[in-house]
């Protein structure tokens, strides 16, 4: 899953208000950026397979340290006592979202992924296999995320002209990436795709950043 991790974090937002919200879009994808720097350093496996599956053209086969259950509960005690002793400010309950929104990436992949999320480092796997129909995928991937957006919507209004369109320019920006992450051809190299992926969370969480500084909480 892509852009599906953000609802998560545009909910957490709205049950936090007073976290930031490209640290939530930092948060969601934590588990994402460090199989992205794994991969990259060889330490984690992935391959690219064009057609594996309708909506996905990578084989996941070895990625213990970022996708597993198990690890995940360990990035999200990380992130939450990280958090906790980089943003006092932000509460017990603030660095409590946070460690949500990290766990949700999990759940949030075992809707689509096929059957290579490790509940232990080497498994048993499960996924429940949504990317095999790319239709259906993305309508529950594009749900998730606007369920997220109008969650922010409600619990936010604009404090400048930019706050009212920069909701939408951040959907905007969600969605070309999504159209480019499923329908562009993909890189012949896996650590070439990683480092996109590290790009994209980079540049979404700045986006991110830029909507929440143009509105405030209700
Ligand atoms: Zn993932």
């Amino acid at each position: 899953m892509f852009v599906g991790h953000y609802g998560p974090a545009l909910i957490g937002k709205a049950a936090a208000k007073q976290v930031k919200l490209w640290h939530l879009f930092l948060a969601v994808q934590l588990v994402d950026i460090a199989w992205a720097i794994l991969i990259i350093l060889g330490i984690e496996q992935a391959r690219i397979v064009p057609g594996f599956l309708e909506a996905s053209d990578l084989d996941l086969y070895h990625m213990p340290y970022t996708h597993s259950l198990v690890a995940t509960a360990g990035w999200m005690l990380f992130a939450m006592v990280a958090y906790r002793l980089r943003r006092p400010t932000a509460g017990l309950g603030g660095a409590f979202i946070i460690a949500l929104a990290v766990g949700s990436h999990w759940f949030t992949d075992l809707i689509v992924h096929t059957q290579d999320l490790p509940l232990m480092l080497d498994g048993p796997r499960v996924g429940y296999g949504l990317w095999d129909n790319l239709l259906l995928s993305q309508i529950v991937e594009i749900g998730i995320v606007l369920l997220g957006l109008m969650f922010f919507l409600r619990s936010t209004y604009a404090t400048s002209n930019f706050g009212k369109i920069s909701p939408w320019l951040l959907s905007a920006v969600l969605l070309a990436l999504q159209a480019y992450n499923h329908f562009a051809p993909p890189p012949g190299e896996i650590k070439i795709m990683a480092a996109m992926a590290l790009v994209s969370y980079v540049l979404l969480a700045y986006v991110a950043s830029l909507t929440d500084n143009s509105r405030a909480a209700r």
